[in-house]
């Protein structure tokens, strides 16, 4: 199955993502990831994209349609992905229409006022990519990695004031999306759960 996880930052698509990969063995692409690991190797890629990030302004989408393209080409993409993070704009969900057919889009509704909270209150494991929340998933011993035991940092683009700037970004970007995929018949609306089982229970039913 040929999925898209679509909603604000820090509405947990990325969690939410790492969950069905692990359940169903599809693999879950996160452009966001993908421009992290550019930017911590250093790569051309990377140098380009750290200013956009940091300043909480989406990449240009030749770079990032031609990163999800390469991806896309590999052998693991051939019948089932999870995309987090990409379409982020109708003008990538027509690059995306023309490479490849999805099946469904499932759309996180996390109410507005939550998502600065919990974006404030994210932390990650720069070694193994765990994401960790103050709030919703704290690790078991403050500051440390439950899965490597290295020490947690808060993401450039999770501050006060670079959170704002991005949320503004998804209002009028990506948003719109939300309509687009419901006028293709493809939107599956997941209302926000207790907690993160609760929202991937809800996954996993509209998936049966
Ligand atoms: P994420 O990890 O999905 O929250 O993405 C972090 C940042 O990476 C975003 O704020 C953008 O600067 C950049 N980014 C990730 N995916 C895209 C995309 N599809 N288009 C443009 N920029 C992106």
């Amino acid at each position: 199955m040929k999925l898209i996880i679509l909603g604000p930052p820090g509405s947990g698509k990325g969690t939410q993502a790492r969950l069905l990969e692990n359940k169903f063995g599809l693999p879950q692409i996160s452009t966001g990831d993908l421009l992290r690991k550019a930017i911590a190797k250093g790569t051309d890629l990377g140098k380009t994209v750290k200013e956009y990030m940091d300043d909480g302004k989406l990449v240009p989408d030749d770079l990032i349609i031609a990163l999800i393209k390469k991806r896309l080409e590999k052998p693991d993409c051939e019948n089932d992905f999870i995309l987090d993070g990409f379409p982020r704009n109708l003008d990538q969900a027509r690059a995306l229409r023309d490479i490849n057919k999805i099946d469904l889009v499932i759309n996180l509704d996390v109410d507005m006022q939550d998502l600065r909270k919990r974006l404030i209150s994210r932390r990650i494991c720069p070694n193994c990519g765990a994401v960790f929340n103050l709030i919703r998933k704290p690790p078991k011993a403050e500051g440390i990695c439950d899965n490597c035991g290295s020490k947690l940092r808060q993401r450039n683009d999770d501050t006060r004031e670079v959170v704002s700037k991005r949320l503004i970004t998804y209002m009028n970007e990506t948003e719109p999306l939300i309509q687009y995929y419901r006028n293709k018949h493809k939107l599956k609306n997941i209302r926000d759960g207790k907690d993160i089982k609760g929202t991937f229970d809800k996954i996993c039913n509209v998936l049966d």
